[in-house]
């Protein structure tokens, strides 16, 4: 079998003006970013509001292995599959970071002959967005040292700038820094850090926005640090939000791409899974929803967290309401589940994928909850055994429920039809789509009940600072907010050794943060990394370009 990388460059292209006019974009609504990359015009987005909505299909899966158990692979191989069976379908996924690329080798375009194309670009520099969110951010960061410098006429103390500076770069030196050394023609100093740009909430506010409008609004929101008298500061005090939204204007529009079967797929916005939302933006999710009949997303990490807070912030949100789930579960995925050591996820144990199930049976359970329909889809590799396959699928089938065998990661397409064929079946359905909690519930509930709902966990606990600071963003004025949980994707409870379904776990909340702009309140439950390191031989050691020219060694 080729590297992806060698399938993706082999695969012949498609002029974007006809992957346009698959969904009948009219060509002067694509604005090209070299050959075979393309923004789709604001003006011409606005012209869709009246139309009537696609179904919405979320991909998302068990807790999963530290490969990825193929969530985007399923994603793109569904796309095709819907294409393939006569659908007039679109996938919407997230833009990848340069920072885990020369990290741990892996891209974000999905995989085998399930993938988009240009998947180097789309791994690289693409259309520059990350780029200009990280130029937003930072632009807000030198106006609050700048405001300070000049006198610091909104009383910033300086011991409480929440504002650090992004890269999108994996750095671990940079986690925390002092600024403002050299002497009083460099302002005062104080210590702040930084982060990855993936994690910043300019990121957050640029998925979940509508327009350009709503963007200025929420950037304006952010809040930056606070005074003397312990207000909050905002970067609309800073009158930082018109400026940066100038810099956002071309990266707010979708870039729309195409996958190695021509399905046109939608790539835009990349937000963390963790201290974010993790999922593509708003703005594609609903061009795309009101140019397709079939639209194919895919939100982060496991269902635990990636489709509840997929549900919960971005649906709520949006207003969108999701027709069906799929759920992806991979063999080795459930035996890992079943307590299988890594190093022995390649022999036969049918034991062990049937123990590890109950992982597999929380998540379908969980998703019912929302309301919304779930198929579970086994996304095939080589090594998995007809024996482990038939007790994944007899397992499923007890729960009410079907999975169905993919091939779409060595076939393409029409090795998904069958799912296809099921999803659509699935979307016919009216959705009875509900997020868990009510908007009105307190913010601590709120946490409490997607613990003991979703992860059943026995016990939340938090100290009085925690519970404190809650309350005091209640009376400010966010009690409305959702919650953004942050724990670990490996495990329904934070521990991610602690696989399978675990029951009467305790979840401790270690910090919780305001994100006033993006419009949550993040639970940090666990070890979260906001910039990450590169491993002790990082990918980037062997990416080079090769005689040809072409790129070596990404993925
Ligand atoms: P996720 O989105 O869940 O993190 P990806 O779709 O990015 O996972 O896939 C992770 C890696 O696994 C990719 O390198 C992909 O090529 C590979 N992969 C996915 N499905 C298969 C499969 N069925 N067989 C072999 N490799 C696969
Ligand atoms: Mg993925």
């Amino acid at each position: 079998m080729k590297s992806d990388i060698e399938i993706a460059r082999a695969a012949p292209r498609r002029p974007m003006a006809e992957i346009g006019a698959k969904l009948g974009i009219p060509e002067d609504a694509l604005i090209p970013y070299g050959r075979d990359k393309a923004k789709v015009d604001a003006e011409f987005i606005k012209t869709l509001e009246p139309r009537t909505e696609g179904k919405l299909i979320l991909v998302t899966a068990v807790n999963p292995t530290p490969a990825g158990e193929g969530k985007t692979t399923t994603t793109v191989g569904l796309g095709d599959a819907l294409s393939h069976i006569g659908k007039r379908a679109a996938i919407c996924i997230r833009e990848a970071s340069l920072g885990p690329n020369f990290g741990m080798k892996g891209g974000a375009a999905g995989g085998g002959l399930s993938q988009i194309v240009p998947m180097d670009d789309m791994n690289l520099h693409f259309t520059g967005d990350f780029h200009a969110i990280t130029a937003a951010h930072n632009l807000l960061a030198a106006m609050i040292d700048n405001h300070i410098y000049w006198g610091n006429p909104l009383g910033i103390d300086t011991r409480r700038v929440v504002w650090r500076r992004v890269l999108d770069m994996n750095d671990r030196a940079l986690r925390d820094v002092v600024v403002g050394l050299g002497g009083p023609s460099n302002g005062f100093p104080r210590q702040t850090g930084f982060d990855i740009t993936v994690a910043s909430e300019v990121m957050a506010c640029l998925c979940l926005a509508r327009d350009l409008a709503d963007l200025q609004a929420r950037l304006g929101r952010i809040v930056v640090g606070y005074n003397f008298e312990r207000q909050a500061v905002t970067c609309a005090d800073l009158k930082a939000d018109g400026a940066m939204v100038v810099l956002l204007r071309e990266a707010m529009q979708p870039n729309l791409v195409q996958t190695i079967e021509h399905t046109p797929a939608f790539v835009h916005g990349g937000p963390f899974a963790n201290i974010a939302h993790g999922c593509n933006s708003v703005i594609a999710t609903r061009t795309a929803l009101r140019l397709a009949d079939y639209v194919v997303t895919e939100a982060g990490f496991g269902a635990d967290l990636g489709a509840e807070k997929f549900f919960d912030i971005k649906c709520r949100k949006a207003g969108l309401t999701p027709a069906a789930a799929v759920l992806v579960a991979t063999v080795r995925a459930l035996k890992m589940n079943g307590g299988v050591a890594r190093a022995d996820l390649g022999h036969e144990n049918v034991a062990a994928v049937t123990a590890g199930c109950a992982n597999l049976g929380r998540h379908i359970a969980n998703l019912g909850r929302f309301g919304v329909p779930v198929v579970v889809a086994i996304n095939h590799f080589d090594a998995d055994t007809a024996a482990e396959i038939a007790a994944v699928q007899a397992y499923v089938a007890a729960q009410g429920c079907e999975a169905v065998l993919c091939h779409h990661w060595a076939q393409g397409g029409a090795g998904a039809a069958a799912l296809a064929e099921k999803v659509v079946a699935l979307t016919e359905r009216p959705s009875a789509f509900a997020p868990l909690y009510p908007a009105a519930m307190g913010l601590f509930e709120k946490i409490e009940t997607i613990a003991t709902k979703i992860y059943h966990a026995g016990e939340v606990v938090a100290g009085p600072e925690i519970r404190a600071q809650l309350r005091a963003w209640e009376e400010a004025g966010y009690r409305d907010l959702p919650i953004c949980m942050a724990k670990t994707q490996y495990s329904f409870s934070t521990d991610p050794a602690l696989r399978g379904a675990p029951e009467g776990h305790v979840v401790p909340v270690r910090e919780v943060r305001l994100s006033a702009g993006a419009g949550f309140v993040v639970a940090i439950c666990g070890e979260i990394m906001t910039m990450p390191g590169l491993p002790r031989v990082p990918a980037a050691e062997t990416i080079r370009l090769d005689a040809t020219g072409a790129i070596e060694g990404l993925f």
